[in-house]
């Protein structure tokens, strides 16, 4: 009984085979002349929402339950400050809704940091300390490949105040010196180690080319963020620390993102901070 029925089949299997065959070949023939445009749909896409082998847009990855917005347009020129010596900065005069993320001394080197940094395409400002990054700079490069900048915080992370000139110039310059090697290039910025400083520190940083000295309004704790006076919330212009670089604590990865959810909670994205200084 059923015997004729699937030689009947045969046919019409075969039939259908053929024209799967034939519509697959007419849909490739035609695929260089839509594909570029496909293409550049998809990219554009992935601008907002990369889309990483899985599938998964990468906020999600993440463990954003957002995107992040786009950062409004940067200013046309970064900030000036007359002042004889750098400005020393926590918070930049800003409307845009824009917090600024910045990580210090550079110990954690967590290669898949440098995929979160590319995928949700983060611009963080990394100020590191020679002596803390020891042989690691190659991790720092990759990070600078996707995206991130590289400021100084001095050869060996000394308290600065009361330091004699001599030897806060040798921290900082021999900073300037090293990562200049390294990467060829000569920061701008400086943060000081323990956000403390004196007129000292900002004589010899001007002297060693910084154009300005980086505090942080707002740094992330265990418990949450604490902040340096003013409102106990974050505000546009904010400079963030992420920090402290704790060995049993979350990894820089979990303290990136419990930031970017407040950061998306307050409305606010993610701005590149050498575009406003
Ligand atoms: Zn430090």
């Amino acid at each position: 009984m059923s015997r004729p029925r699937a030689t009947a089949a045969v046919p019409a299997a075969a039939l259908l085979a053929v024209a799967l065959v034939a519509a697959a070949l007419l849909l490739s023939a035609c695929a260089p002349s839509v594909d570029p445009i496909e293409r550049l749909g998809r990219k554009a896409a992935d601008r907002v929402h990369p889309q990483g082998p899985a599938g998964v847009p990468a906020y999600r990855r993440w463990g954003l339950a957002a995107p992040l917005s786009p950062a409004p347009r940067p200013p046309l020129h970064p900030l000036s400050f007359h002042t004889a010596l750098p400005p020393v900065v926590d918070h930049i005069p800003t409307s845009d809704r824009v917090v600024f993320l910045t990580y210090d001394d550079g110990a954690e080197k967590d290669p898949r940091f440098v995929d979160m940094v590319r995928e949700l395409r983060l611009p963080v400002s990394m100020f590191l300390t020679d002596s803390v990054v020891g042989p690691g700079y190659g991790h720092f490069a990759r990070l600078r490949s996707v995206g991130a900048s590289v400021q100084n915080h001095t050869l060996d992370h000394p308290a600065m105040p009361g330091l004699p000139y001599a030897g806060q110039r040798a921290e900082i310059c021999g900073q300037q010196e090293k990562l200049k090697s390294r990467f060829g290039i000569r920061p701008r910025l400086f943060r000081p180690p323990y956000g403390t400083y004196d007129t000292t520190t900002l004589r010899a940083a001007a002297d060693c080319g910084v154009t300005a000295v980086v505090l942080w309004r707002a740094a992330t704790t265990p418990d949450g963020i604490t902040y340096r006076g003013g409102d106990k919330r974050l505000r546009p212009g904010d400079i963030v620390l992420v920090g402290p670089d704790e060995a049993l604590g979350p990894t820089l990865r979990d303290r990136t993102a419990r930031l970017l959810r407040r950061v998306q909670a307050s409305g606010l994205t993610v701005g590149r901070l050498e575009d406003y200084l």
